[in-house]
C-alpha cells in the first residue's frame, strides 16, 4: 500500500483505509502529475483477503492501452507480475487454505459444466479437507499405542497390544469409498468423447449441428462432404462431452478423404461412445462396424420424420417394430424428434459402471487419488503377525500420505507439481 500510494491521487486516504474497503481516486505514474485512469482500489490488510497478506486490487477501465500504461507504471514503482498460481500459493503458505482447497480453486476455474463447478465448489468449501482430516485423526488414534509400544523395550510392557483389526478394516473401507468417487470426478471434469459415425448422408452433420445448436458443421446433400472431423464440447447431463462429427467408417473415396478416415479411426479408437447413425429411409443402410467397437455403439436410425410422410414399404421396414426390438433408437435430426432420448442414452452409457457418489463429495485430482491409494496400501500392509516396528512403519507411512493431500506434510516437489499448473491471476 505504501508503494501503491505513490501512484495514487489520494495517498493518505489509501494508507489510512480500513481492511476490506474501497478507495476511489486517480492513478498516475510515480513522480508524475498526469493521471492515467480513474480507478477504485480494494484494500486488504494483513490477515484478510484471499492471500492473508496486505494486498490491493485495482479496478481500472478495460482499455488495453490504459492497462498497459498502469502495469508499466506499477513495474517502475517496484511491483512485478504474479506467477501462475502465486496468489493461491501464498494463501496456502499463510494457512488461509489447505491443499485440497487450493486444488479446488484450479478445478473450479477449469470446470466446463455447472455440475463440475458445483463439485469443485464443494471441495473449495472444505468438504474434502474435512474428510481427509477425519481419516488422519482416526489413523493417529490407531497409531498412538503402536508408537507407545515402540518407545518401551518390549520386555518392559506388561500389556499386549491389541491388534486394531476392525478399526483398520473400517478405515480401509472409508478410503476405498472416497477412492471410488474418482471416476465420477473425472467424468465431470475431464469429461468424455462421443463420436458420430455412419455412412455419408446419414445425417451426422445435421445431428451434430442440432446438438451444438449452431451451424458449425457443413451440411450437404453430396455424399462424403465431411472430409475431416469437427469437434465441439457440449454439456450432456453435467458431463463435458467432446462431440466429434467424423467421416464415418466408409472406405476412402480419394486421397484427401483417406487422410480424414485415418483421423476418424483415431477418434473412434478413443471414443467412449460411438453414435452409429444410419439413414432410416434406406432399409439396408447400416454399416458393418469392426468388432472392437461393439461395446461402445449406440445405433440410431435417422430421418424418422420421413417415415410418417411417405409411409411406403421401404420406410415401414426401416422404422418398423423390428428396429425397436433391437434397441435401435429412431430420431429425426431435422425435427429433433427422439434426440432427447438419444442424449439420455448417451448419458446413461457414460455413467454405466461409474459409481455415483451418494454425497456431492468426489475427487478428481490424479495426485489425490494416487496418495489415497498409497495410504490404503500402507494400511493394508499392517498385519497382525508382523512386529510392532513394521506395523508402526506402515501406519506412519499412511499418515504421511494422508497429510500430503491436505498439505499438512509436504515437499517442495509436490507443491511445485500442483501450483505449476495454475494460471496467472489465481
Ligand atoms: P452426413 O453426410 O451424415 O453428415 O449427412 P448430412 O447431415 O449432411 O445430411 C444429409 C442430408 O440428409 C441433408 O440433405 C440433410 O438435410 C438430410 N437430413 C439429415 N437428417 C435428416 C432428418 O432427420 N430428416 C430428413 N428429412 N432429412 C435429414
Amino acid at each position: 500500500l505504501e508503494l501503491l500510494s505513490k501512484c495514487f491521487s489520494r495517498p493518505k486516504r489509501l494508507l489510512n483505509a480500513a481492511s476490506n474497503t474501497l478507495v476511489h481516486g486517480f492513478f498516475h505514474a510515480e513522480g508524475s502529475q498526469e493521471d492515467i485512469d480513474e480507478i477504485v482500489i480494494a484494500v486488504y490488510r494483513e490477515g484478510s483477503g484471499y492471500t492473508g497478506e496486505e494486498a490491493a486490487e485495482l479496478f481500472v477501465h478495460g482499455n488495453p492501452v490504459g492497462i498497459a500504461a498502469i502495469c508499466d507504471a506499477l513495474g517502475r514503482a517496484g511491483f512485478r507480475p504474479a506467477e501462475g498460481g502465486e496468489f493461491t500459493f501464498r494463501a496456502f503458505r499463510r494457512g488461509r487454505m489447505d491443499l485440497t482447497r487450493a486444488e479446488a480453486v484450479k478445478e473450479l476455474v477449469g470446470a466446463s459444466t455447472l455440475k463440475g463447478q458445483k463439485l469443485a465448489l464443494n471441495r473449495l468449501g472444505g468438504a474434502l479437507e474435512k474428510r481427509i482430516t477425519d481419516f488422519r485423526e482416526e489413523l493417529l488414534e490407531i497409531y498412538a499405542p503402536f508408537e507407545l509400544q515402540l518407545d518401551y523395550d518390549e520386555s518392559e510392557t506388561d500389556e499386549e497390544l491389541e491388534f486394531p483389526a476392525e478399526r483398520l478394516a473400517a478405515l480401509s473401507g472409508e478410503l476405498e469409498k472416497l477412492l471410488s468417487t474418482y471416476r465420477a470426478g473425472r467424468l465431470y471434469s475431464a469429461g468424455a468423447v462421443v463420436a458420430l459415425a455412419g455412412p455419408a448422408n446419414a445425417g451426422k452433420s445435421t445431428l451434430f449441428n442440432l446438438l451444438v445448436k449452431e451451424e458449425r458443421s457443413i451440411v450437404s446433400a453430396v455424399p462424403g462432404t465431411t472430409r475431416d472431423y469437427i469437434e465441439k464440447t457440449i454439456d450432456i447431463d453435467g458431463i463435458p462431452v467432446r462431440l466429434y462429427d467424423t467421416a464415418g467408417f466408409n472406405e476412402a473415396g480419394d486421397d484427401i478423404e483417406a487422410e480424414g478416415i485415418k483421423r476418424t479411426e483415431a477418434i473412434l479408437e478413443s471414443a467412449d461412445v460411438i453414435v452409429l447413425l444410419s439413414d432410416g429411409t434406406e432399409a439396408s443402410a447400416s454399416e458393418t462396424v469392426p468388432g472392437q467397437y461393439d461395446g461402445r455403439l449406440i445405433k440410431v436410425r435417422n430421418k424418422c420424420d420421413l417415415a410418417d410422410i411417405t409411409g411406403g414399404a421401404d420406410s415401414a421396414d426401416a422404422f418398423g417394430s423390428e428396429a425397436a426390438e433391437k434397441g435401435v433408437l429412431s430420431i429425426s435430426a431435422l425435427t429433433g424428434e427422439g434426440v432427447g432420448e438419444l442424449l439420455e442414452a448417451i448419458a446413461a452409457r457414460l455413467k454405466d459402471g461409474v459409481p455415483m457418489a451418494d454425497s456431492e463429495l468426489v475427487i478428481e485430482s490424479a495426485g489425490q487419488k494416487e496418495a489415497l491409494e498409497r495410504a490404503l496400501g500402507h494400511i493394508k500392509a499392517v498385519r497382525p503377525e508382523d512386529g510392532v516396528e513394521e506395523q508402526s512403519f506402515e501406519l506412519y507411512a499412511a499418515l504421511r500420505e494422508l497429510g500430503s493431500i491436505t498439505g499438512y506434510v509436504g515437499s517442495e516437489e509436490i507443491l511445485d507439481k500442483i501450483f505449476s499448473t495454475f494460471c496467472v491471476g489465481k
